[in-house]
Protein backbone atom coordinates (compact mmCIF):
# COMPACT_ATOMS: atom_id res chain seq x y z
CA UNK A 1 0.00 0.00 0.00
CA UNK A 2 1.40 3.43 -0.87
CA UNK A 3 0.50 6.03 1.62
CA UNK A 4 2.81 8.76 -0.30
CA UNK A 5 0.75 11.98 -0.89
CA UNK A 6 0.23 12.48 -5.22
CA UNK A 7 2.08 15.84 -6.31
CA UNK A 8 -1.88 16.81 -6.71
CA UNK A 9 -2.50 16.06 -3.04
CA UNK A 10 0.49 18.03 -1.84
CA UNK A 11 -0.55 20.85 -3.92
CA UNK A 12 -4.02 21.00 -2.66
CA UNK A 13 -3.04 20.28 1.02
CA UNK A 14 -0.76 23.31 0.66
CA UNK A 15 -2.89 25.60 -0.59
CA UNK A 16 -5.84 24.92 2.09
CA UNK A 17 -2.60 25.42 4.37
CA UNK A 18 -1.97 28.65 3.04
CA UNK A 19 -5.29 30.19 3.14
CA UNK A 20 -6.07 28.87 6.29
CA UNK A 21 -2.80 30.42 8.08
CA UNK A 22 -3.57 33.55 6.35
CA UNK A 23 -7.09 34.44 5.88
CA UNK A 24 -8.94 32.32 8.67
CA UNK A 25 -6.56 32.09 11.57
CA UNK A 26 -5.81 35.69 12.15
CA UNK A 27 -10.04 36.29 12.73
CA UNK A 28 -9.88 33.43 15.68
CA UNK A 29 -9.47 36.01 18.23
CA UNK A 30 -12.08 38.33 17.28
CA UNK A 31 -14.86 35.71 16.59
CA UNK A 32 -13.92 34.17 20.13
CA UNK A 33 -13.91 37.93 21.52
CA UNK A 34 -17.09 38.89 20.30
CA UNK A 35 -18.81 35.60 19.78
CA UNK A 36 -19.63 36.33 16.19
CA UNK A 37 -18.47 36.72 12.91
CA UNK A 38 -18.87 40.43 11.01
CA UNK A 39 -20.72 39.09 8.08
CA UNK A 40 -19.27 41.51 5.69
CA UNK A 41 -16.19 39.36 6.74
CA UNK A 42 -17.99 36.20 6.31
CA UNK A 43 -19.07 37.22 2.85
CA UNK A 44 -15.13 38.19 1.76
CA UNK A 45 -14.26 34.45 3.03
CA UNK A 46 -16.44 32.44 0.99
CA UNK A 47 -15.88 35.12 -2.21
CA UNK A 48 -11.75 34.51 -1.30
CA UNK A 49 -12.42 30.74 -0.86
CA UNK A 50 -14.75 30.21 -4.02
CA UNK A 51 -11.61 31.70 -6.26
CA UNK A 52 -9.42 29.50 -5.04
CA UNK A 53 -11.83 26.85 -5.37
CA UNK A 54 -12.39 25.93 -2.44
CA UNK A 55 -16.19 26.56 -1.53
CA UNK A 56 -18.09 22.79 -1.80
CA UNK A 57 -14.73 20.85 -2.91
CA UNK A 58 -17.00 17.90 -1.77
CA UNK A 59 -19.66 18.57 -4.46
CA UNK A 60 -18.87 16.72 -7.61
CA UNK A 61 -17.39 19.39 -10.43
CA UNK A 62 -20.08 18.55 -13.01
CA UNK A 63 -22.44 20.76 -10.33
CA UNK A 64 -19.76 23.53 -9.92
CA UNK A 65 -17.64 21.58 -6.92
CA UNK A 66 -14.34 20.69 -6.46
CA UNK A 67 -15.02 16.54 -6.67
CA UNK A 68 -12.79 15.47 -4.30
CA UNK A 69 -12.27 11.65 -3.32
CA UNK A 70 -12.70 10.94 0.33
CA UNK A 71 -9.38 10.45 0.90
CA UNK A 72 -8.61 14.33 -0.56
CA UNK A 73 -11.94 15.33 1.58
CA UNK A 74 -10.24 14.23 4.79
CA UNK A 75 -6.74 15.81 3.77
CA UNK A 76 -8.06 19.42 3.02
CA UNK A 77 -10.27 18.67 6.79
CA UNK A 78 -7.08 18.27 8.78
CA UNK A 79 -5.65 21.81 7.43
CA UNK A 80 -9.49 23.11 8.48
CA UNK A 81 -9.13 21.82 11.25
CA UNK A 82 -6.42 24.00 12.68
CA UNK A 83 -9.38 26.58 12.59
CA UNK A 84 -12.54 27.67 14.10
CA UNK A 85 -15.75 25.77 12.95
CA UNK A 86 -16.92 29.23 12.39
CA UNK A 87 -13.90 30.29 9.71
CA UNK A 88 -14.30 26.69 8.64
CA UNK A 89 -18.20 26.93 7.53
CA UNK A 90 -18.10 29.98 5.49
CA UNK A 91 -14.50 29.26 3.52
CA UNK A 92 -15.79 25.23 2.46
CA UNK A 93 -19.52 25.98 2.52
CA UNK A 94 -20.77 23.01 3.91
CA UNK A 95 -22.77 21.73 1.15
CA UNK A 96 -24.35 18.36 2.19
CA UNK A 97 -24.31 15.94 -0.50
CA UNK A 98 -27.61 14.91 0.06
CA UNK A 99 -29.55 17.60 -2.24
CA UNK A 100 -27.00 15.15 -5.05
CA UNK A 101 -30.41 12.95 -4.82
CA UNK A 102 -32.92 15.88 -5.54
CA UNK A 103 -34.28 16.01 -8.90
CA UNK A 104 -32.79 18.33 -11.60
CA UNK A 105 -35.55 20.93 -10.84
CA UNK A 106 -34.77 20.76 -7.36
CA UNK A 107 -30.52 20.77 -7.61
CA UNK A 108 -30.87 23.92 -10.20
CA UNK A 109 -33.63 25.53 -7.61
CA UNK A 110 -31.03 24.06 -3.89
CA UNK A 111 -28.08 22.72 -5.06
CA UNK A 112 -26.59 25.07 -7.54
CA UNK A 113 -27.29 28.09 -5.38
CA UNK A 114 -25.72 26.10 -2.30
CA UNK A 115 -22.79 25.67 -4.60
CA UNK A 116 -21.87 28.92 -5.70
CA UNK A 117 -22.39 30.12 -1.96
CA UNK A 118 -25.54 32.19 -2.87
CA UNK A 119 -27.89 30.49 -0.67
CA UNK A 120 -26.45 28.28 2.50
CA UNK A 121 -28.18 25.24 4.28
CA UNK A 122 -28.60 23.42 7.60
CA UNK A 123 -29.87 19.72 7.90
CA UNK A 124 -32.50 19.20 10.67
CA UNK A 125 -32.73 15.96 12.12
CA UNK A 126 -32.72 16.44 15.73
CA UNK A 127 -35.33 16.95 17.94
CA UNK A 128 -35.48 17.71 21.86
CA UNK A 129 -36.59 13.29 22.34
CA UNK A 130 -34.87 12.10 19.19
CA UNK A 131 -31.06 13.01 19.33
CA UNK A 132 -28.81 9.39 18.24
CA UNK A 133 -32.38 8.16 17.75
CA UNK A 134 -33.33 9.37 14.50
CA UNK A 135 -35.87 7.45 13.64
CA UNK A 136 -37.63 8.70 16.63
CA UNK A 137 -38.16 11.97 15.46
CA UNK A 138 -42.31 13.30 16.44
CA UNK A 139 -42.36 15.82 13.81
CA UNK A 140 -44.35 14.85 11.04
CA UNK A 141 -45.15 15.81 7.46
CA UNK A 142 -49.37 14.95 6.85
CA UNK A 143 -50.52 14.35 3.33
CA UNK A 144 -52.62 17.43 2.00
CA UNK A 145 -53.58 17.19 -1.32
CA UNK A 146 -50.26 16.96 -3.88
CA UNK A 147 -48.40 18.07 -0.58
CA UNK A 148 -47.42 17.92 2.76
CA UNK A 149 -48.59 20.13 6.11
CA UNK A 150 -45.51 19.30 8.18
CA UNK A 151 -45.87 20.13 12.34
CA UNK A 152 -43.30 19.83 14.61
CA UNK A 153 -40.10 20.68 16.19
CA UNK A 154 -36.06 20.40 15.77
CA UNK A 155 -32.85 21.72 17.79
CA UNK A 156 -29.64 22.13 17.98
CA UNK A 157 -29.46 22.97 14.33
CA UNK A 158 -26.56 23.93 13.27
CA UNK A 159 -25.88 27.18 11.12
CA UNK A 160 -29.69 27.76 12.19
CA UNK A 161 -29.69 31.74 12.26
CA UNK A 162 -27.53 31.78 9.04
CA UNK A 163 -28.81 29.60 6.56
CA UNK A 164 -31.57 30.25 4.29
CA UNK A 165 -32.95 26.83 3.52
CA UNK A 166 -32.99 23.86 5.27
CA UNK A 167 -33.54 19.68 4.93
CA UNK A 168 -35.95 18.82 7.49
CA UNK A 169 -37.14 14.81 8.41
CA UNK A 170 -40.33 14.19 9.48
CA UNK A 171 -42.31 11.01 9.26
CA UNK A 172 -44.85 10.70 6.44
CA UNK A 173 -45.72 6.85 8.03
CA UNK A 174 -45.41 6.99 11.41
CA UNK A 175 -46.42 3.63 11.58
CA UNK A 176 -43.89 2.37 9.60
CA UNK A 177 -40.61 3.99 11.93
CA UNK A 178 -37.55 4.35 10.29
CA UNK A 179 -38.40 3.48 7.23
CA UNK A 180 -41.67 6.18 6.67
CA UNK A 181 -39.45 9.06 7.20
CA UNK A 182 -38.83 11.55 4.49
CA UNK A 183 -36.57 14.55 3.44
CA UNK A 184 -38.12 17.76 2.57
CA UNK A 185 -36.79 21.14 1.36
CA UNK A 186 -37.94 24.37 3.78
CA UNK A 187 -37.39 27.52 2.84
CA UNK A 188 -36.60 29.87 5.64
CA UNK A 189 -39.53 32.50 5.59
CA UNK A 190 -42.41 29.89 4.84
CA UNK A 191 -45.67 30.43 6.26
CA UNK A 192 -46.26 28.48 9.73
CA UNK A 193 -41.95 28.06 9.95
CA UNK A 194 -40.13 29.86 12.80
CA UNK A 195 -36.45 29.93 14.12
CA UNK A 196 -37.14 29.89 17.85
CA UNK A 197 -33.92 30.00 20.60
CA UNK A 198 -30.47 29.89 19.70
CA UNK A 199 -29.24 27.02 22.13
CA UNK A 200 -25.26 27.92 23.81
CA UNK A 201 -22.50 25.71 23.01
CA UNK A 202 -19.47 24.77 24.99
CA UNK A 203 -17.46 26.22 22.32
CA UNK A 204 -17.91 26.84 18.77
CA UNK A 205 -17.86 30.72 18.93
CA UNK A 206 -19.96 31.77 16.08
CA UNK A 207 -21.92 29.88 15.39
CA UNK A 208 -25.66 29.10 15.89
CA UNK A 209 -27.33 25.93 17.08
CA UNK A 210 -30.97 26.58 17.11
CA UNK A 211 -34.64 25.52 17.71
CA UNK A 212 -37.29 25.14 14.96
CA UNK A 213 -40.70 25.21 14.99
CA UNK A 214 -43.36 24.32 12.17
CA UNK A 215 -47.04 24.62 12.61
CA UNK A 216 -48.75 23.70 9.31
CA UNK A 217 -46.46 24.58 6.90
CA UNK A 218 -47.62 23.70 3.89
CA UNK A 219 -44.91 21.77 1.18
CA UNK A 220 -45.50 20.59 -2.15
CA UNK A 221 -44.13 18.15 -4.30
CA UNK A 222 -41.21 19.84 -5.22
CA UNK A 223 -40.46 19.70 -1.85
CA UNK A 224 -39.73 16.09 -0.86
CA UNK A 225 -36.14 15.33 -1.36
CA UNK A 226 -35.75 11.53 -2.79
CA UNK A 227 -38.00 9.35 -2.35
CA UNK A 228 -41.49 9.10 0.13
CA UNK A 229 -40.34 6.85 2.90
CA UNK A 230 -36.58 6.58 2.15
CA UNK A 231 -35.97 9.66 4.09
CA UNK A 232 -33.62 8.09 6.92
CA UNK A 233 -31.54 6.07 4.76
CA UNK A 234 -30.85 8.58 2.19
CA UNK A 235 -29.95 10.73 5.24
CA UNK A 236 -27.34 8.10 6.71
CA UNK A 237 -26.19 7.41 3.13
CA UNK A 238 -25.27 10.69 2.24
CA UNK A 239 -23.86 12.00 5.48
CA UNK A 240 -21.12 9.30 6.26
CA UNK A 241 -18.86 10.81 4.05
CA UNK A 242 -19.06 14.41 5.35
CA UNK A 243 -19.31 13.35 8.66
CA UNK A 244 -15.39 11.07 8.56
CA UNK A 245 -13.64 14.35 7.04
CA UNK A 246 -15.85 17.30 9.15
CA UNK A 247 -15.32 15.32 12.39
CA UNK A 248 -13.14 12.81 12.40
CA UNK A 249 -10.40 14.37 9.91
CA UNK A 250 -11.39 18.04 11.11
CA UNK A 251 -10.87 16.62 15.34
CA UNK A 252 -7.37 15.31 14.14
CA UNK A 253 -6.56 18.71 12.44
CA UNK A 254 -7.27 20.17 15.87
CA UNK A 255 -5.31 17.81 17.87
CA UNK A 256 -2.12 18.41 15.61
CA UNK A 257 -2.56 22.12 16.40
CA UNK A 258 -2.95 21.70 19.59
CA UNK A 259 0.02 19.45 19.83
CA UNK A 260 1.61 22.00 17.89
CA UNK A 261 1.12 24.67 20.59
CA UNK A 262 1.90 22.21 23.53
CA UNK A 263 5.36 21.44 21.93
CA UNK A 264 6.40 25.02 21.81
CA UNK A 265 4.99 25.85 25.48
CA UNK A 266 7.21 22.58 26.94
CA UNK A 267 10.09 24.16 24.67
CA UNK A 268 9.07 28.05 26.15
CA UNK A 269 8.78 27.00 29.60
CA UNK A 270 11.27 26.85 32.08
CA UNK A 271 11.05 25.41 35.63
CA UNK A 272 13.31 24.08 37.98
CA UNK A 273 16.32 26.31 35.85
CA UNK A 274 15.07 24.22 32.55
CA UNK A 275 12.69 23.93 29.84
CA UNK A 276 9.56 21.47 30.97
CA UNK A 277 9.99 19.73 28.02
CA UNK A 278 13.26 18.59 29.22
CA UNK A 279 11.37 16.38 32.12
CA UNK A 280 10.99 12.96 30.75
CA UNK A 281 7.56 12.57 32.38
CA UNK A 282 6.66 16.04 30.20
CA UNK A 283 8.31 14.01 27.35
CA UNK A 284 6.46 10.73 27.80
CA UNK A 285 3.03 12.66 27.74
CA UNK A 286 3.68 14.42 24.40
CA UNK A 287 5.06 10.81 22.67
CA UNK A 288 1.55 9.56 23.67
CA UNK A 289 -0.40 12.40 22.50
CA UNK A 290 1.52 12.50 19.07
CA UNK A 291 0.84 8.33 19.12
CA UNK A 292 -2.57 8.39 19.49
CA UNK A 293 -3.08 11.76 16.87
CA UNK A 294 -1.19 9.66 14.22
CA UNK A 295 -3.31 6.55 15.22
CA UNK A 296 -6.53 8.58 14.66
CA UNK A 297 -5.22 10.24 11.71
CA UNK A 298 -4.56 6.71 10.17
CA UNK A 299 -7.78 5.59 11.38
CA UNK A 300 -9.75 8.48 9.49
CA UNK A 301 -7.82 8.60 6.47
CA UNK A 302 -8.36 4.25 6.24
CA UNK A 303 -12.17 4.89 6.45
CA UNK A 304 -11.80 7.71 3.84
CA UNK A 305 -9.36 5.36 1.22
CA UNK A 306 -12.22 2.08 1.89
CA UNK A 307 -15.15 4.72 0.72
CA UNK A 308 -13.01 6.09 -2.53
C1 LIG B 1 -22.37 21.24 18.06
C2 LIG B 1 -23.55 20.44 17.61
C3 LIG B 1 -24.10 20.69 16.37
C4 LIG B 1 -25.21 19.97 15.94
N1 LIG B 1 -25.75 20.24 14.71
C5 LIG B 1 -26.83 19.56 14.30
C6 LIG B 1 -27.45 19.85 13.05
O1 LIG B 1 -27.00 20.73 12.31
N2 LIG B 1 -28.54 19.14 12.68
C7 LIG B 1 -29.07 18.15 13.46
O2 LIG B 1 -30.04 17.55 13.05
N3 LIG B 1 -28.52 17.85 14.66
C8 LIG B 1 -27.42 18.54 15.11
N4 LIG B 1 -26.86 18.25 16.33
C9 LIG B 1 -27.46 17.25 17.16
C10 LIG B 1 -26.72 15.94 17.12
O3 LIG B 1 -26.98 15.25 15.93
C11 LIG B 1 -27.16 15.16 18.37
O4 LIG B 1 -26.57 15.80 19.47
C12 LIG B 1 -26.73 13.71 18.31
O5 LIG B 1 -27.51 13.02 17.39
C13 LIG B 1 -26.85 13.04 19.69
O6 LIG B 1 -28.12 13.24 20.20
P1 LIG B 1 -28.35 13.78 21.70
O7 LIG B 1 -27.51 14.99 21.88
O8 LIG B 1 -29.81 13.91 21.86
O9 LIG B 1 -27.76 12.66 22.63
P2 LIG B 1 -28.47 11.29 23.05
O10 LIG B 1 -28.99 10.58 21.83
O11 LIG B 1 -29.43 11.58 24.15
O12 LIG B 1 -27.22 10.49 23.60
C14 LIG B 1 -26.69 10.71 24.92
C15 LIG B 1 -25.59 9.72 25.17
O13 LIG B 1 -26.11 8.40 25.12
C16 LIG B 1 -25.37 7.62 24.20
N5 LIG B 1 -26.24 6.67 23.50
C17 LIG B 1 -27.40 6.94 22.85
N6 LIG B 1 -27.89 5.82 22.32
C18 LIG B 1 -27.05 4.84 22.64
C19 LIG B 1 -27.00 3.44 22.35
N7 LIG B 1 -27.94 2.83 21.60
N8 LIG B 1 -25.97 2.70 22.84
C20 LIG B 1 -25.00 3.30 23.58
N9 LIG B 1 -24.98 4.62 23.86
C21 LIG B 1 -25.98 5.37 23.40
C22 LIG B 1 -24.79 8.61 23.21
O14 LIG B 1 -23.60 8.15 22.56
C23 LIG B 1 -24.47 9.80 24.11
O15 LIG B 1 -23.23 9.62 24.76
C24 LIG B 1 -25.76 18.96 16.77
C25 LIG B 1 -25.18 18.70 18.02
C26 LIG B 1 -24.10 19.44 18.43
C27 LIG B 1 -23.51 19.15 19.80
Amino acid sequence: MDFALTEEQKLLVATVRRFVRAELAPLEEEVELQRRLDPAKARAIMEKSRALGLYAMNIPAEYGGGGLSAVDYCLVEEQFGYTTDILIRRAFGNVYEVLLEGTEEQKTRWLLPAVRGERTFSVCFSEPEAGSDAAGIKSRAARDGTGWLLNGQKHFISDGLFSDFFVVSAATDPAAGAKGISLFLVDKGMAGFKIGRDQPMMGLAGTSHVEMFFDNVKLGPEHLLGVEGRGLKLAFDTLGRIRLAQIGARAVGKAMRLFGLTADHARERRQFGQPIGEFQLVQQMLADSAIEIETARLLVLRAAWALD
